[in-house]
This record gives C-alpha cells, sequence and structure tokens, in this order.
C-alpha cells in the first residue's frame, strides 16, 4: 500500500473557478497564470481545466513548449521575459510571447537574428519596483521595440503591489493605474493589469485582459474568503491517523517537547510532514480536520508526520481520514495559521505526495 497522503486535484474546480474570472471581467480576455507548476496543482492537468482560458502564463520557456506539445494552441506569455539570448530561437518556433522589462532584454532583441516574428509584453513598473520600465522611458521603450522586425505586436502589463489592499498608503491601486495610463498614453495595443486581487474587488481595472492566478485554484488573496467569491478549492491534502498515544497532565509531543498536555488527551500521529509541504512553523492550534471533525495541531510539524488534538473525537482511530486542507478546511484558513499564504502551501506540495485527479 503507498502512503496515504494525496493531493486530489479537482478539475471541474479549477474550469469553475476560471468561470468566477470570467464573469468577474466580463469584456476583458483572460491569461491563466500556470507559473511554478500551476500553483502546484500540475501543468498538464491545469492546462485542461484551464481549456477555457484566453492564453496561459508563466515563467519558463521550456514549460511553454512544452504546452505547446501537449496541444496548448492559445496564447502563451513568459511573465518574466528570456533569461538569455538563446531563448529566443524556442520562443519563434513554438510562437510563444514574451514580455520585455529591461534595457538587456530589449537589446537582446535588437541583436538577434530571428526568422520569425514574436508578439512583445512591455512590462511597465508602475509603483511595486520589481521587473519592468519606468513610465518616463515606456514611450521611447516602444518606439525601439517598434522597430525590431521580428516583433509583431506590442502589449502593454504592470502588476499591482496591492490589489488586496487597495488604498494602501505607500502604492495605492489608483495610484498604479494611474502612472500606467500614462505611461502608454496614446500607445495602441493591449492592456494588462488585473491579478486575482484586482479581477475579484476592482473590476474597474479590467483592461483588454486579467492575469488571474490564485483565485483559479480557490485560493485568496490575503485577508479576504474564497466561498465569498464563490471559488472552488482545486487541492484537498488528505491523509490518515498512522497512530494514537494516549497522554496524561505534564506529558509533551514532538521534538522540542514544545506542546504539553494541560489533561489527559489523545494524540494523532497524521502521514504529512514538511518534507511533504506542510509548512514546518505551523503553531499548535493550526486547523485540521479529522473524520470530519475540525481539530488543531498539537506540536511541532516534524519531516513526515504531524500530531494533532483527538481528545473529542470518539470515532478517531488508526485509519481515520485527514484533510490537511481543501475541501472541508480553506487552504486560506491554514496558512493565516500558520502566518503565510495559500499561494506557498500549494506551491510547496512535494514531488513525493502522490496526485489524484476528480
Ligand atoms: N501576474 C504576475 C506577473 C504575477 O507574478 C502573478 C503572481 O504572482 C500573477 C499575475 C497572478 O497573481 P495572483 O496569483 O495573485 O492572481
Amino acid at each position: 500500500m503507498p502512503r496515504p497522503l494525496v493531493a486530489t486535484i479537482d478539475i471541474a474546480a479549477l474550469r469553475h473557478n476560471l468561470g468566477v474570472a470570467k464573469r468577474c471581467a466580463p469584456n476583458s480576455k483572460v491569461l491563466a497564470v500556470v507559473k511554478a507548476n500551476a500553483y502546484g496543482h500540475g501543468l498538464e492537468r491545469s492546462m485542461r481545466g484551464f481549456a477555457d482560458a484566453d492564453g496561459l502564463g508563466l515563467i519558463e520557456v521550456d514549460n511553454a513548449a512544452r504546452l505547446r506539445q501537449l496541444g496548448w494552441q492559445k496564447r502563451i506569455v513568459l511573465l518574466e521575459g528570456f533569461f538569455d539570448a538563446s531563448d529566443l530561437q524556442a520562443i519563434v518556433e513554438h510562437q510563444i510571447e514574451t514580455v520585455v522589462h529591461c534595457m538587456e532584454q530589449l537589446e537582446m532583441l535588437e541583436n538577434a537574428q530571428l526568422n520569425g516574428r514574436i508578439n512583445v509584453h512591455l512590462k511597465i513598473n508602475s509603483g511595486m519596483n520589481r521587473l519592468g520600465f519606468l513610465p518616463s522611458v515606456c514611450k521611447a521603450i516602444y518606439q525601439r521595440l517598434r522597430a525590431i522586425p521580428a516583433v509583431r505586436d506590442i502589449s502593454f502589463i504592470t502588476h499591482f503591489a496591492n490589489a488586496e489592499d487597495a488604498n494602501n498608503a505607500r502604492v495605492s491601486l489608483a495610484q498604479q493605474v494611474q502612472r500606467f495610463n500614462a505611461a502608454i498614453e496614446g500607445l495602441p495595443g493591449d492592456r494588462c493589469l488585473s491579478n486575482s486581487a484586482a479581477d475579484l474587488m476592482h473590476p474597474e481595472c479590467a483592461a483588454d485582459w486579467v492575469r488571474p492566478g490564485v483565485m483559479l485554484y480557490g485560493g485568496t488573496p490575503a485577508d479576504t474568503t474564497a466561498e465569498k467569491f464563490g471559488l472552488r478549492p482545486a487541492m484537498t491534502l488528505r491523509s490518515e491517523i498512522i497512530g494514537i498515544q494516549h497522554i496524561v497532565v505534564g506529558d509533551a509531543v514532538g521534538y522540542g517537547s514544545s506542546f504539553v498536555a494541560d489533561k489527559a488527551m489523545t494524540i494523532g500521529i497524521v502521514a504529512c510532514g514538511y518534507a511533504d509541504g506542510y509548512p514546518r512553523h505551523a503553531p499548535s492550534g493550526t486547523p485540521i480536520v479529522v473524520d470530519g471533525i475540525k481539530t488543531r495541531i498539537v506540536g511541532r510539524v516534524s519531516m513526515d508526520m504531524i500530531t494533532v488534538d483527538l481528545t473529542s473525537i470518539a470515532s478517531a482511530r488508526v485509519g481515520s481520514k485527514v484533510v490537511l486542507w481543501g475541501q472541508d478546511l480553506p487552504i486560506d484558513e491554514v496558512a493565516n495559521a500558520a502566518g503565510t499564504v495559500g499561494y506557498e502551501l500549494m506551491c510547496a506540495i512535494a514531488p513525493r505526495v502522490q496526485i489524484a485527479e476528480r
């Protein structure tokens, strides 16, 4: 028997969540973000779930080429562009579109001898100060791109720093929109700004394209609940109880003996640990579901195991079903308790975890 830890990916939930993204931005095309192995859900599987998307966005040229081999015929955009001029041949061959976010990429494109044309997305740094050209130089960069014979269409893209906290005092959503629009005023080309938070909460930002990621997998940006938006969890991580201990007042549990019982307790051992992607820093109290009943983890997360409180779950025994997140337990609730975000939990699922589909 294989170890009972399984991440089940619900393709219908991917499809459903894409539908939510489309309804939030009915006049925009959707570029579904499938970077990081589709946020841990699997590239090929997610491609099927997002068959109705207008394009897919990711990071690596080889994964973009793989999408073509798997039969994806619509747009594919490299969200960080290319890392070396040698990537450009594959970009032309597979008709992949690329972001251009810095002078080095622009120069590589200017100096390349390409035997075909490509679409590029000029990335504008509208306030996040991660990737992109400053608004003041965008028109000049556009002209240089326009002068490259191998460049076909030029689109414009920016990324929000605070879409889930739109009035952020340092960089507000409105400021970024204003800088983006001013940078490209009068230039022809599609515009794309919104991530999940903007797609869900700021329909006014929806332009020619929206670019959601986490919402498609049933997670939400910080401080919102997926259910509120009608999103369905696409990944459910399940395991089983593989051992039980009965402890008395004063007994401690796990490495470092960080949890000490203040009463007689039943402790369940769950087959899942930080080597599977469960966050090691999840503290005692982090929610978990056993036999359909919500309880909490106690003690430190180990490499292969988690210890949980079964004291009030009379049915619990070795073999009892455990949900670590997903259906019956929102991933964001677990992430909040562990001081992180659902994104990180999804992406961290380790290769040794069995994947099932439903
Ligand atoms: N666009 C870019 C450039 C990104 O880096 C990301 C994710 O980090 C997204 C879109 C999708 O963001 P989210 O998952 O918050 O929807």
